[in-house]
């Protein structure tokens, strides 16, 4: 069994943990304390408030053992303010948090306007029918280092991608009934 990590300090972690429930030869695992960090083999940084989260992070002490497990390359995905989480570069905040990722993110970048939106998008790699997307006041990635993969564009603007053990999406498939991008993640884990 795989040991898939949700970091629960704060936002939609319930939701991912029911999801990775559903994924074959997955376990899920709640992550609040430095220990929990031991005994995973990947991570969810789930979207809510990336400005929350951050300062959850600091509180209990995770900001450093993460950074140093994401360093040895334990595979990590970021949903939405998880993304803002993993960038090294915030284009409209001051703030940095784990800055493991070669992105630069925009923080609710979608405006007031389409504060909140979803959509469908077929994506062959990952699966076979149309993938149903959720945005919630979600950042989109403004520019990638070469060694970043673009899976996928809305509109121009990069909403997924991966460097390697690092993903990172602006929506939210926990939000969805679609297991697509959480079985991804399980195969990015070996
Ligand atoms: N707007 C939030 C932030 O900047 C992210 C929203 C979300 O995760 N749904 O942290």
């Amino acid at each position: 069994m795989k040991k898939i990590g949700v970091l629960g300090l704060q936002g939609a972690v319930q939701e991912h943990l029911d999801m990775l429930g559903r994924v074959e030869n997955v376990e899920p695992v709640l992550v609040k304390y430095k220990s929990d960090i031991e005994y995973i083999d990947g991570l969810i940084i789930p979207g809510g408030e990336s400005t929350a989260i951050g300062r959850l992070l600091a509180d209990f002490e995770l900001t450093g053992p993460l950074k140093v497990r994401i360093e040895s390359r334990m595979p990590v995905w970021g949903t939405c303010a998880g993304m803002i989480i993993l960038a090294k570069n915030i284009a409209n905040d001051e703030r940095r948090y784990l800055e493991a990722m070669d992105i630069e993110v925009m923080r609710n970048a979608y405006g007031r306007q389409l504060d909140s939106f979803t959509t469908s998008v077929d994506l062959p790699g990952l699966s076979a029918g149309k993938i149903p997307l959720v945005f919630i006041r979600a950042p989109y990635v403004v520019s990638v280092a070469p060694q970043v993969e673009i899976l996928l564009k809305l509109d121009e603007h990069i909403v997924a991608c991966r460097q390697g053990h690092m993903l990172a999406t602006s929506f939210h498939p926990e939000l969805t009934a679609d297991l697509s991008f959480h079985r991804y993640f399980a195969g990015m884990i070996k």
